[in-house]
């Protein structure tokens, strides 16, 4: 099907921005097909045996040869990798090559989740993140996938950013993702093309400026922004650095790139010296259209350090104590250093590292998960969650089960499947060294525990 043609007012500010000798082969880019790749999940080590290439900047990051059906991958589908675009995973080098200091981070626009679990990855056991999407239903995927990436370092949150002014200064570095006009998707999604307007680009700005007038002092003394869109105009780039400086005190990162990589360091002319931006042109790197730019908060801005409340009190959420804490590492195996908290009949865990600020986080947001979800007790039970059975969290006290790619899909489609001989009780069922979620075999019969809610229904390509 023809692709719906680039708007003239775009052109023209692409003409602007490249010249038209230049624009002419970033136009020709745009008829070839997107690239597909990847970013294979660190804490889950993996084979992925399809031919693919490495994307430079990013340490787990491929692009694919070919584009495979994801959704009949049980690997896609247990967090061992995650689908994104190749442009987006420069984030990677901006941390590994700034040394960011892992701390507390926040992603403020998050859905569907792609570089908040690179963000999780790189912070790994030495720190949080909060995850956060302000539109409710896309809360909800964010929440799956960071469920699937399993490391159990990161909250996600459903909040608008003007809903975060008690944290200011908590953050070591805040990602601004920012919703955009979207004119680096030109290629991968044709029909944005057709929502493109200079007025949109207008309202774009306006809202990024709103966003970003919520985030600048959610910086801590010394730490990092990140700002980044996936567009090419001035107004949502250049301009919103301009706008952070007029407001709030940074100082400019300039970020190591190599020239073979293709990016485009761009000079920001601000009240307060050179600020840099950095622009990925489909035409000249393997990945689509991106934009970003690092910022650092002086040493001596203000910093949050909040500090435990004696007596923890939340509405829904209660504290375990701590020799009950070790009865439950005791029991599950896990290393001692988290701490446990229900609500309801659930049971959750989050690292101990950074509790003050887990609990204000807590106490100030609207959190629709954290942690690790272990299970629930009901009636006596122990229900074993499908959370923890994605986690990197340890499971062993259970029996183990290994299914082929046939026995996997059928087990996350929630079918019934053909097993002889397998032990009583809980089963923990992977699919090349990957779990997948839980089995009850009461003897007369087994019971499916994948959750309905993510079950796939997909049976062909
Ligand atoms: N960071 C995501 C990722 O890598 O998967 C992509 C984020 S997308 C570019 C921008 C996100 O901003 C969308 O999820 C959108 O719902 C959210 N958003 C929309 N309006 C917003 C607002 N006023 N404040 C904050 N975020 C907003």
């Amino acid at each position: 099907m023809a692709k719906p043609k680039l708007p003239e007012d775009f052109k023209k500010q692409m003409f602007a921005l490249l010249g038209e000798e230049e624009f002419a082969s970033f136009a020709q880019s745009l008829d070839f097909p997107a690239k597909t790749s990847i970013r294979l999940n660190p804490q889950k080590r993996t084979n992925i045996d399809t031919p693919k290439k490495e994307i430079l900047w990013c340490t787990d990051g491929f692009i694919l040869e070919e584009r495979p059906s994801f959704s009949l991958d049980p690997l896609w589908h247990s967090g061992a990798y995650y689908v994104q675009e190749s442009s987006s995973m420069f984030i990677d080098w901006i941390l590994r090559s700034l040394k960011i200091p892992k701390g507390v981070f926040l992603d403020m626009s998050a859905a569907p989740g792609g570089k908040s679990t690179l963000l999780s990855s790189y912070l790994g056991n030495d720190g949080l993140l909060v995850s956060n999407e302000v539109i409710q239903s896309r809360a909800q995927i964010l929440k799956e996938n960071i469920i699937k990436w399993g490391l159990g370092n990161t909250i996600v949150t459903n909040n608008d950013p003007e809903h975060f002014d008690d944290l200011e200064g908590l953050f070591d570095c805040v990602l601004v993702d920012a919703p955009c006009s979207g004119e680096g998707m030109f290629r991968k999604d044709p029909n944005a093309r057709k929502e493109w307007s200079l007025d949109n680009v207008s309202l774009c700005s306006a809202r990024q400026s709103r966003i970003l007038d919520h985030c600048g002092a959610l910086v801590k003394g010394g730490g990092y922004l990140i700002y980044s869109t996936c567009t090419f105009n001035e107004k949502e780039n250049e301009d919103m650095i301009g706008f952070l400086i007029e407001e709030f005190a940074f100082k400019p990162v300039r970020i190591p790139v190599k020239e073979e990589w293709g990016i485009r360091e761009s000079n920001i002319e601000t009240s307060e010296g050179v600020f840099y931006g950095y622009r990925f042109f489909p035409h000249q790197v393997p990945g689509e259209g991106f934009f970003v730019s690092v910022l650092k908060r002086p040493d001596d801005s203000f910093s949050l350090r909040p500090k435990r409340a004696k007596d923890f009190k939340h509405p829904y959420l209660k504290e375990i104590r701590d020799n009950d804490s070790e009865k439950l590492d005791e029991v599950t195996g896990f290393d001692g250093n988290g701490k446990f908290y229900t609500l309801n009949d659930s049971y959750f865990r989050i690292q101990k590292s950074l509790l003050p600020e887990f609990e204000l986080i807590l106490r100030s947001l609207n959190v629709r998960y954290f942690g690790t979800e272990i299970g629930k007790r009901k009636g006596g039970n122990w229900i074993p969650s499908a959370e923890w059975a994605l986690s990197t969290l340890p499971k062993k006290e259970f029996s183990t089960l290994s299914l082929n790619r046939k026995q996997a899909l059928a087990f996350l489609r929630k079918e019934e499947i053909k097993l002889n001989e397998i032990p009583l009780g809980w089963i923990l069922v992977d699919y090349e060294g990957q779990s997948l979620g839980w089995l009850k075999n009461l003897g007369n019969r087994i019971n499916n525990y994948y959750p309905k809610e993510w079950r796939i229904r997909k049976h062909s390509d």
